[in-house]
């Protein structure tokens, strides 16, 4: 069985899940759902990233201690994927204690294979406690970061443990040049090439005066004890959860895939390899950088005061049905907008009107003319018409093109668009008026066929509304256990229908 282990970024833990933090897990989630259909042996990885200066602030300003902030920021986001189905196998949290262990595992076994890798240095520069990064002056306008001009920079002046980053330049050049799939879309990967071309700056590992953190293993010459800078620590998460320096975990290192926001690509594609290949471990096979979801353009986030609350768009029209619409609008190598208006129209048109509607129709035929039992039928032409967006669905999901979700979900609504056209050109009340019951078996099991399809290509966005359908069908089993490769020969004769509740109603 083909491993796939895939992760999403850890979220910070400073404020409630967001639009943002959804978006990438509702899509990380159809990517790990797909590859279970293909049969795949598949591990999905979320979890939090809980140390650093902010979560320390925050707690601080609420009078509460750190890991009392964290559990319950833990405990909010969980829920929140509960809610919107995120089919994850493991939970990390930067502060449990086998994520420290590892940490610390990692940074020791560089220290002895590769001891020059850190150095002491005395820094000083502009500090984003937003970003928990030092900011060069390309990031700065008016005197803030340019991605959070709310908060205002900290000069620090302190000595650090640095990572010689610098020394990887052309092992990073050679990966990202010589392996065009490490990196997608090409965007990303054109833009990290260029910050190579400009020139790598090592970066601080260690930070002093942070109590709320990993502490750093070797103490400064001046016997200083220091503490893991945030970026450094959090970054091992992926590896720490397979329970690394042993391998006890759930999941084997490496990662097949990290999926991530392009605002920080540069610490998965650049710091994160480098630290691996200086702890001499394998390289994750491929990161993938996703865009973003704009509210009237912009992008959401706390400090700007662009919200929309998770819960209120779960509420407007259930939970697959908003994983439907940002799959579907946000396209996965860019970015896109979330609008009410919008969000409205696509349920409308894409989900009650084209599939729902198409469902609710072909069960109630086969209720009708049928009593419910779905009559024997061999492939037609609408099998062949699938069969082609179906390649395409896969060569978008496969990663063989990179994950470009929004193109299968135009493939597999293009089946339904097929389906409904069917009913109308095939028209099976004319052809039960006639009498002709061989013409209407063998449209009504060929519409059944495309039904049962639908239901798996679209369970990794719409997992439960599929389950819905499946069972409306009499579909042997559940949804996810179905296999892609089993489709070509799928025969629902003998099935038995039961009509339910609108899979998507209408006022909803
Ligand atoms: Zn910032």
């Amino acid at each position: 069985m083909t491993r796939f282990f895939l992760t999403t970024a850890i979220d910070y833990a400073n404020g409630d899940p967001h639009i943002g933090h959804a978006y990438e897990k509702i899509g990380a989630d159809a990517i790990a759902r797909y590859h279970r259909l293909r049969g795949d042996d598949v591990h999905f990885l979320i979890g939090m990233d809980e140390h650093g200066q902010k979560v320390e602030q925050t707690a601080a300003q609420e009078g509460i201690a750190p890991q009392a902030l964290v559990d319950r920021l833990a405990d909010r986001f969980s829920a929140m994927w509960q809610r919107l189905g995120i089919s994850y196998d493991q939970f990390v949290r930067t502060t449990d204690a086998m994520h420290r262990r590892g940490v610390q595992a990692l940074i020791t076994r560089i220290l002895d294979r590769n001891p020059d890798d850190f150095y002491e240095k005395a820094y000083e520069g502009w500090y984003c406690v937003g970003c928990e990064a030092f900011k060069q002056d390309a990031e700065i306008a008016d005197g803030k970061c340019v991605l959070h001009p709310t908060r205002t920079l900290e000069w620090v002046e302190e000595r650090n443990w640095f990572f010689r980053l610098s020394r990887y330049t052309d092992f990073l050049r050679r990966l990202l040049s010589g392996n065009p799939q490490f990196l997608q879309p090409e965007s990303r990967r054109n833009e990290m090439l260029a910050l190579i071309d400009r020139g790598l700056e090592d970066v601080s590992a260690s930070r002093s005066r942070l109590a709320w953190g990993i502490p750093f293993p070797k103490p400064l010459s001046s016997g200083e004890q220091q503490t893991t800078y945030v970026w450094f620590e959090a970054l091992p998460n992926y590896l720490t959860a397979t329970g690394f320096p042993e391998q006890r975990g759930p999941a084997v290192w490496p990662a097949q895939l990290h999926i991530v926001g392009k605002d920080i690509t540069r610490f998965h594609t650049i710091i994160w390899p480098a630290m691996l290949e200086a702890a001499e471990l394998p390289l994750p096979a491929r990161v993938w950088g996703h865009g973003f979801v704009l509210f009237s353009g912009e992008r959401f986030s706390k400090s700007a005061g662009v919200r929309l609350d998770v819960d209120e768009a779960i509420a407007r029209h259930g939970a697959d049905a908003l994983r439907y619409f940002l799959l579907r609008e946000v396209p996965f190598d860019g970015d896109g907008s979330f609008t009410w208006e919008r969000f409205d129209e696509r349920y409308e048109a894409d989900l009650a009107n084209a599939w729902g509607n198409l469902a609710s129709r072909v069960i109630a035929m086969v209720e009708k003319y049928r009593a419910g039992t779905v009559p024997h039928g061999v492939p037609d032409a609408a099998d062949a018409a699938d069969a082609e967006d179906i390649a395409r669905y896969h060569a978008a999901m496969d990663g063989s093109r990179g994950y470009l979700l929004h193109e299968a979900l135009r493939h597999a609504m293009a089946c339904v668009t097929r389906g409904n056209e069917f009913v109308q050109s095939a028209a099976p009340w004319v052809l039960a008026k006639k009498g002709d019951d061989e013409a209407l078996d063998a449209v009504l099991t060929s519409l059944m066929r495309q039904l049962a399809r639908q239901a798996v290509l679209l369970a990794p966005f719409m997992p439960e509304r599929a389950q819905a359908l499946w069972d409306q069908i009499g579909g042997p089993g559940a949804v996810l256990d179905q296999r892609f490769h089993h489709l070509k020969d799928l025969d629902a004769e003998g099935w038995k229908v039961h009509k339910g509740d609108a899979l998507f109603p209408r006022d909803a």
